[in-house]
């Protein structure tokens, strides 16, 4: 059986399940950050566990409706295949039960999940919402027109296989009651987070607005997945902050699994202290 975490916040049901976890080594971390390695390759070798990057997936019920923010990588690597399908279909929620999935942005870690290797639509009943300013990043000719063929041709098959339920959004939308798409530039132009609200009680999935736990005091080193290393910087500054002044239960996609916890600052630093049961 593959690993799901349960927990809620005020009505929704949350699991979250691990598209596949690997362990990091310095060579990994050098790759990772290229032009920050001096200054995070210390703050990893302090890191006090073997530090693993995971792909983390949340699946949202509520009323019988079942929400997955990102959709893994399915079979985008074929040296790591994704394990999304198999561990929903094992959970007890296959892919034809889910009504919405959300996509953060078009990296193919969190798109790749939503074809399947006959280019079909993984989920049949889904509606796709996503934002509009990273729908028009990605799918504009001129920048089709500049990725490796077999990516662009993967981004159009994706997105013709959802046309008729695709949804664009503004960032800063409640896209349901309680849920709200947030505006979380850098990593990519339209990248956006999810922010939960019911109850009286919040999360707040920040997606790939850091990758790490240890950038929470490095928040200056952008990996070099950040397209826009300047607005990500910006962007996980904000929600840092936000994250320790609110006492915000968080949830990052790529933390160690499942990737939910607080953010505390103490001594003058930032910790990471993951929720576990
Ligand atoms: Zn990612």
């Amino acid at each position: 059986m593959f690993p799901v975490f349960h927990f809620s916040v005020g009505a929704f049901t949350c699991h979250v399940f691990d598209d596949g976890t690997s362990l990091l080594s310095e060579t990994d971390i050098s790759a990772m950050f290229v032009h920050d390695a001096a200054r995070i390759l210390p703050i990893f070798r302090a890191y006090p566990v073997p530090l693993g990057m995971s792909a983390n997936v949340l699946l949202i019920e509520v009323q019988g409706r079942r929400i997955l923010v990102d959709s893994g990588s399915g079979l985008g690597d074929q040296a790591m295949p994704g394990q999304l399908w198999t561990a929903l279909r094992q959970a007890g929620f296959p892919a034809e039960s889910i009504d919405t999935v959300v996509i953060s942005h078009f990296h193919m870690d969190h798109i790749g999940g939503l074809l399947n290797t006959d280019n079909q639509a993984v989920f049949p009943n889904a509606h796709l919402i996503t934002s509009r300013p990273e729908y028009s990043h990605w799918m504009s000719e001129s920048f089709l027109a500049g990725l490796e063929p077999k990516r662009s041709a993967r981004l159009r098959k994706t997105f013709e296989q959802y046309a008729n339920r695709l949804e664009l959004v503004d960032p800063d939308t409640e896209i349901m009651p309680g849920i709200c798409l947030i505006p979380l530039p850098g990593h990519t132009p339209g990248h956006c987070g999810i922010d939960l609200n019911s109850q009286g009680q919040r999360l707040l999935h920040f997606i790939d607005t850091v990758h790490l736990p240890i950038q929470l005091n490095a928040e200056e080193v952008s990996p070099t997945y950040d397209a826009q290393p300047e607005f990500a910087i910006a962007t996980r500054r904000a929600v840092l902050d936000r994250a320790v002044r609110e006492a915000r239960l968080v949830m990052a996609y790529h933390f160690p699994f499942p990737g939910i916890g607080h953010i505390q600052q103490k001594d003058g630093s930032k910790h990471w202290m993951p929720l576990t049961s």
